[in-house]
């Protein structure tokens, strides 16, 4: 099959020009690589145009800007490369061959063997250029798109080759643009071929990093996502800490009075509702400031914490809430109790504290004891909670007026 070589040139001007507009269109916003190749087409395009129009312009300026353009492909094709791969241009080895094949055009114009051979094997050495730069980056770039470019440039090499062996043997007629035979016919179809090769390798390239990228960018995404998770869920469990800390008392973990004034109003208003009797016990270690003036502060301390470990294990229902009220004071709301429930629970603490049998030589019974007030009612609007707390704390007073060690209702 024998082509005519207008029908060829016309063939691969279309097919350059389309390349050149795809890979434009591919490249918008994206990939300044593939803009550099976009243009290395355009620039094969017109190379092939000045190159069909020879019998209009004559030879000289044909030959020279037709020759030139390709060498400029070639090296664009070369510097689109080195930008994909970020690497620093070797810009001299990337733009040198084009005033070579420039210089060699005009100096043997009129000797189209020598001219035939310079030209082309710039051309080839601008290919081995490009397929070194493939081979030494091959890891960085792993994918097929750049197997792709390697069989395109060899083939470029191979076909072009061929017309140096073609020149040096003397046979130039064959390699003729203005003439039409099988030579002419199946180098410029190759050259068809590796267009679409090029142009299909760098796209795919770009893509395979593209998704490479995309695929890191999620790893990372994910990764950060799980600190985050865990840097929230550490922030949760400090936040509970805190809140716990802020209505928990020091000294012996028993709830505080900040806690013991909320549950107070939640419970008077729960028990308000319901219509159920609510209780509170006031709790008071006696003889205490002599406890600590003889037996020192830190043994006081000690003697607070393990008593109040006591009540907190006395008063276990669900509904019971224990706190340190201040100093050596103590309390204990209870829902659902009426007065004889809570006289029955006040007793059980202060039996359980005075079976603590914690020496107090300063006090009356020979060990640390608690007096403790109580009252319990059905909160209503006027009498709630606080009204309880004072009838509680009132009876203390006559406990500790009767004598200590004993249990008041208020
Ligand atoms: P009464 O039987 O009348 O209650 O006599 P009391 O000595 O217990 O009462 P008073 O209120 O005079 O003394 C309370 C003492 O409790 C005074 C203070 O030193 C002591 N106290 C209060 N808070 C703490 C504490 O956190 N640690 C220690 N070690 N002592 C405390
Ligand atoms: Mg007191
Ligand atoms: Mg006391």
């Amino acid at each position: 099959m024998i082509l005519s070589m207008p029908t060829l040139m016309a063939a691969i001007v279309l097919t350059s020009t389309v390349l050149a507009l795809s890979i434009a269109a591919v490249a918008y916003r994206r990939s300044r690589a593939l803009w550099i190749w976009a243009l290395a087409l355009t620039a094969h395009t017109l190379a092939f145009i000045v190159t069909a129009m020879r019998a209009q312009f004559g030879d000289f300026w044909t030959i020279t800007i037709g020759n030139t353009l390709l060498a400029t492909t070639f090296a664009l094709f070369a510097a689109g490369l080195l930008e994909f791969q970020q690497r620093r241009r070797p810009r001299w080895l990337t733009w040198e061959p084009v005033p070579v094949v420039v210089m060699g055009s005009m100096v043997w114009l009129d000797h189209s063997g020598a001219r035939s051979i310079i030209t082309s094997t710039v051309l080839i050495l601008q290919c081995l250029f490009i397929l070194l730069a493939l081979i030494g980056q091959r890891r960085q770039v792993a994918g097929r798109g750049q197997y792709l470019l390697m069989v395109g440039f060899s083939l470029l090499v191979m076909v072009i080759g061929y017309r140096v062996v073609e020149a040096v043997s003397g046979r130039i007629e064959v390699l003729s643009s203005q003439v039409t035979g099988p030579i002419q016919t199946a180098t410029l179809l190759a050259s068809i071929v590796t267009l679409m090769l090029l142009a299909a390798g760098m796209t795919l390239m770009n893509q395979e990093r593209a998704e490479h990228e995309l695929a890191e960018n999620r790893k990372v995404l994910k990764e950060r996502n799980l600190a985050l998770q865990e840097y929230a869920a550490e922030l949760e469990t400090a936040n509970q800490k805190l809140a716990e800390l802020s209505i928990t008392d020091g000294l012996t973990g028993l709830a505080n009075r900040r806690r013991f004034d909320e549950a107070l109003a939640l419970e008077s208003a729960r028990a308000q509702r319901t219509g159920q009797p609510l209780a509170i016990l006031m709790i008071d270690i006696d003889r205490f400031k002599s406890y600590n003036d003889h037996h020192g502060h830190q043994a006081g301390d000690v003697c607070l914490t393990r008593v109040a470990r006591v009540l907190q294990s006395s008063a276990r229902r669900p509904g019971d809430l224990v706190a340190r009220y201040g100093g050596e004071e103590f309390t204990v709301i209870t829902a659902d109790t009426d007065a004889d429930k809570a006289a029955g629970l006040a007793q059980a603490l202060c039996s359980a504290v005075a079976a603590l049998d914690i020496a107090h030589d300063h006090s009356m019974h020979g060990k640390i004891t608690v007096s403790i007030g109580f009252a319990a009612a059905v909160p209503d609007q006027d009498n709630g909670g606080t009204a309880l707390l004072r009838r509680a704390d009132a009876a203390l007073y006559e406990a500790k007026e009767a004598g200590r060690n004993r249990v008041a209702a208020g």
